[in-house]
């Protein structure tokens, strides 16, 4: 006879959970103590095969990097203040190549070329992956092409745009395979029709990787846009005010203007700019 099959307790546990009210004060203890974040408490839970998009807006200053940076692990952040970070029911204790972040200012090294910029990662983790020379090359070139910058794979970043710029730092990221995925305002720098080009990347990438996407933005038509749920957040000390699920997911091969000129957009846009509104007031 065969035994049941035992749920594995990996599988079920939340890509994420932030619990017993998760706060993180700067400075604690001094004339300078500041709290950024509290009363923090979530969980997104595994969607085995689809991964979900949470977009975060808020006043500057509320935390959203900060708590972004908490999910990262970065050394400043670990532990938190109060409460408990998780990621797949395991403590957060530092950084890890199952989450990436891409940031808002260009984070790729200048010296090296953009084929080189993005078998960095690999290249770190090397003995672990366990890879040659050449599979990284051709993982590498596989995915500058999935970006959109073939042609351009022995360029140095200086010799990029803005957003060619940003293109080799999601694939800097996206190298890796991270089941999660940090944002931090990554289309702020750029004018708007290059932003709308990101977007649609980032729409078409993430049909692909399946990955959790946690993405911070100051223009609420981008959170509704890419995200499944949105979360506002009040002022300093910030927390969650507000979340708003059960977004329309955007389609896969559509222009993003396309779909944010639709009246069902533009009925979500409204919601959600109201509730912002009464957030932030
Ligand atoms: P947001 O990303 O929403 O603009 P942040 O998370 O960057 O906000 O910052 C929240 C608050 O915490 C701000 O007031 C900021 O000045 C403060 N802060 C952020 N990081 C630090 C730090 N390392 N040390 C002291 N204060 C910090
Ligand atoms: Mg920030």
């Amino acid at each position: 006879m065969n035994p049941a099959p035992s749920p594995s307790p990996a599988k079920l546990s939340p890509v994420v959970e932030f619990r017993n009210d998760v706060s993180m004060t700067f400075n604690k203890g001094t004339a300078r103590a500041y709290t950024a974040i509290h009363h923090i408490n979530f969980r997104i839970d595994d969607l085995p095969g689809k991964g979900e998009f949470i977009a975060l807006i808020g006043p500057s200053g509320c935390g959203k990097s900060t708590l972004l940076n908490l999910i990262a692990g970065f050394p400043a952040y670990v532990p938190p203040t109060t409460g408990e970070v998780l990621v797949r029911g395991e403590p957060v204790k530092g950084p890890g190549r199952d989450r990436g972040m891409i940031f808002q200012r260009y984070s790729s090294f200048p010296h090296r070329t953009v084929l080189q910029n993005v078998t960095f990662g690999l290249e770190i983790h090397r003995r672990e992956l366990d890879l040659t020379r050449d599979a990284m090359n051709d993982m590498a070139m596989d995915l500058i092409r999935k970006v959109g910058l073939a042609g351009h794979e022995y360029k140095f970043p200086s010799q990029l745009s803005g957003g060619m710029q940003q293109r080799v730092a999601i694939a800097r990221t996206l190298i890796l395979k991270p089941s999660i995925i940090l944002m931090d305002e990554p289309f702020s720098a750029l004018d708007e029709p290059t932003r709308i080009g990101m977007q649609k990347l980032i729409v078409d990438l993430w049909h692909d990787i399946h990955a959790t996407v946690f993405i911070v933005t100051h223009s609420i038509t981008e959170a509704v846009y890419l995200g499944d749920r949105v979360w506002i957040f009040t002022k300093g000390p910030g927390t969650i005010a507000v979340e708003i699920k059960d977004l329309i997911p955007p389609s896969q091969g559509v222009d993003p203007l396309e779909i944010q000129e639709r009246p069902e957009f533009k009925v979500a846009l409204e919601a959600v700019a109201n509730e912002f509104k009464k957030v932030t007031g």
